[in-house]
């Protein structure tokens, strides 16, 4: 049997490895022990799983297996992120950013390679769209960073921020949380795990309703619709900006859950004191958290970053009425890899 025709396990739950002909007959726990040889241990050769019985991992040796993604290349930033870059079997690339910190260990996932959303201050957006990623080239991301790191580190945080709507792949990117979130196996607190969207007003509420309880956040970068069609083009079909926050108003987000609104200071775009009143306004109306992200240029790009003062004095608006606001210092701009700045590759630059 050709390994294609395997079924690969890394993007299924328990219960759907116990469905496996070769578990028919073995105790219900045999599965979830199958779950955690893959995910906490991140062992693919059957034989190594050594609590199940010589002729069970015999059986799941002729028909599954465990795919496993190893980045082509990893480029180390001086603040100690990484970028690590993946090929897909088409030969289509992808990056996550690992970022580790004092407290936790971020890894900011790709969702799609490409993006058919066509930001125009994101280097991804005007590379077009190629594909959707599969569930198990989202996981296989996170297993490739969980094995940069030292015994005893793990993965705490992931974000689908890098490249790709998440909300445009909605069915992968669920599977892959669903596993990635289990307790049995790689564990990442479905709090700590956020879903980034420009907008997709129709696809907001699934997410809720996935019960999933990760976090999400909403992307934007101006307070008028007539300036966010301009920049966001995809703004024009998904929803403007009165619809997006009766979305978020409308929905009932797990206890203690807010919005996460990351917000892309651009000179002379959306930077203005108004801006910074019409945005207050808007936050009125749901739960929030507020990041403020300076724009970063990337050669060719069309906008500019704002001068310190004006961060500072939209900041200072957004807290002298109460809105929790921080302004996130990106990481890996030396490499390429801070918000905004992942590019897309051609096929012929990967040499897996
Ligand atoms: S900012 Fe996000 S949604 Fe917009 S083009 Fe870039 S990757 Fe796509």
């Amino acid at each position: 049997m050709s390994d294609m025709t395997l079924l690969d396990l890394l993007d299924r739950l328990p219960s759907e490895i116990a469905l496996l002909p070769a578990l028919q007959g073995e105790p219900p726990y045999r599965a979830l022990q199958v779950f955690q040889w893959v995910h906490q241990h991140r062992v693919e050769d059957f034989d190594r799983m050594t609590n199940l019985p010589k002729g069970l991992r015999d059986a799941l040796a002729r028909s599954a297996r465990v795919s496993r993604l190893d980045p082509y290349q990893v480029i180390r930033s001086r603040d100690g992120s990484e970028k690590l870059l993946f090929a897909g079997p088409d030969g289509r690339t992808f990056p996550a950013v690992l970022m580790p910190s004092e407290d936790r260990v971020t890894l900011c996932v790709s969702s799609q390679v490409g993006c058919r959303m066509g930001c125009r201050f994101c280097l991804t957006g005007q590379g077009g769209f190629v594909r959707h990623l599969s569930a198990r080239e989202i996981l296989g991301q996170v297993h490739a960073a969980m094995r940069r790191l030292p015994e005893g580190s793990r993965v705490t945080n992931v974000v689908f921020m890098g490249m790709g709507e998440p909300l445009d792949n909605l069915p992968e990117v669920l599977r892959a949380v669903r596993v990635m979130t289990h307790r049995e196996g790689l564990r990442v607190a479905p709090r700590r795990t956020t879903l980034s969207t420009v907008g997709l007003v129709e696809r907001i509420p699934e997410v809720v309703a996935s019960a999933t309880g990760v976090s999400i956040a909403l992307s934007l970068c101006a307070t008028t619709d007539e300036v966010r069609n301009e920049v966001v083009p995809a703004a024009r079909r998904y929803g403007n900006l009165q619809a997006v926050t009766e979305a978020l108003a409308g929905l009932t987000l797990p206890h203690g859950h807010v919005y996460t609104i990351e917000y892309t200071l651009i000179a002379g775009v959306g930077d203005s004191l108004d801006d910074a009143r019409r945005l207050s306004r808007m936050l009125a109306r749901f739960p929030h958290k507020v990041n403020l992200i300076p724009f970063n240029p990337w050669p060719g790009s069309p906008f500019r970053r704002p001068d310190d003062g004006a961060v500072e004095a939209f900041r200072q608006f957004l807290e002298d009425r109460h809105h929790p606001v921080t302004v996130r210092r990106s990481r890996g701009q030396d490499i390429g890899a801070a918000c905004g700045m992942l590019e897309l590759a051609s096929p012929a630059e990967a040499t897996p």
